[in-house]
């Protein structure tokens, strides 16, 4: 089987969870072709990489992105065009009776399904954080960027408001009602700082105006997979954990011994997040001189 992978570009580096798709290649053993497009000025990135793929296609059995904005876009355009089979959000991939089975969350993340894949290519999108980097990676090829897009950008307008990576980070301090105020929840940004991560956040927390948008974990919010999450007042909701439940190490505070998030932490604290932040945050701290 041929995989052709595709290498999603950032300041010269592959971004999110690119790498991992080199192994996502491996575990259906297919033999990986990286590829990657440079953006083309003027052009939406989107059909550039559409169009690059779809010509690249020929003799791959499965393409695959990382579940991002644009891999997300482009794995059913490109499906489409190829008479194909599109599936996102995949965590998961195996081989059974010579036929690619997918795994992805379904309902808010409460339910798995495995789907045949029963077209070829099949064009798959993967959630960062389902496999593991590989040490090395093989060089991508850059492919052709000159696109005759039917889309032309005539304005870029900077979303307003605070940009925050949480994406990328290896560390999120998250926080939920439970941190109860605006200041106190600012013990989640004091003790992101001291441990050079990023803040997020629950729903409620963004809906009482704590933090931006742009923080919220979760099923309407950013799927995230840190080395380290620290969940301070989260209950746990399904909605939450569909979002961070990728992640490699979870430490939940909740002065509630039953709250939900205990059931995926590796640690849990039973008590006042507004007591133990500060323990946290003066130990990191001392650490760190
Ligand atoms: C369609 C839909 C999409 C949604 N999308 C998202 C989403 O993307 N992200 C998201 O987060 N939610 C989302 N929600 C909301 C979700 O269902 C939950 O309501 C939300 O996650 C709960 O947030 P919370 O844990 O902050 O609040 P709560 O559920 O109210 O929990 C607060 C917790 O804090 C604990 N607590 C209270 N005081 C303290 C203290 N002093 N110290 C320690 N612990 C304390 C309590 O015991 C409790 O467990 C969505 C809901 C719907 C219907």
């Amino acid at each position: 089987m041929k995989a052709l992978v595709f290498f999603e570009m950032k300041d010269g580096s592959p971004a999110g969870a690119s790498l991992e798709l080199i192994s996502a290649a491996a575990a259906i053993g297919a033999e990986a072709t990286a590829v990657c497009v440079a953006e083309a000025d003027g052009v939406i990135y989107e059909d550039t990489v559409t169009d690059a793929i779809t010509k690249k296609a020929d003799g791959f059995d499965v393409i695959l992105f990382a579940a991002t904005q644009i891999g997300k876009l482009v794995t059913p355009r490109i499906a489409a065009r190829l008479g194909g089979a599109s599936v996102n959000d995949a965590i998961g991939l195996k081989v059974e009776d010579g036929k690619i089975i997918v795994t992805r969350p379904v309902f808010g993340g409460t339910a798995l399904e495995n789907l045949q894949i029963q077209a070829s290519p099949a064009v798959i999108s993967v959630r960062g954080g389902s496999f593991a980097a590989p040490e090395t990676a093989p060089e991508a090829e850059a492919l052709d960027n000159a696109t005759e897009s039917k889309t032309k950008i005539t304005e870029v307008i900077a979303e307003a408001g605070e940009a925050v990576n949480l994406e990328d980070a290896t560390i999120i301090v998250a926080g939920g009602r439970g941190m109860g105020s605006e200041e106190d929840f600012g013990l989640c940004k004091e003790l992101a700082d001291a441990l050079g991560g990023v803040v997020g956040a629950t729903r409620p927390a963004i809906e009482s105006g704590w933090i931006p948008r742009s923080h919220q974990v979760g099923q309407s919010g950013k799927i995230v997979t840190p080395d380290l999450y620290i969940a301070a007042g989260v209950s746990g909701a399904t909605q939450h954990l569909s979002g961070m439940i990728g992640s490699k190490y979870i430490v939940a505070i909740n002065k509630d011994a039953d709250a939900a998030i205990f059931s995926v932490a590796d640690i849990g604290i039973v008590g006042d997040a507004k007591k133990i932040l500060p323990l946290m945050i003066e130990e990191v701290k001392k650490r760190n001189k």
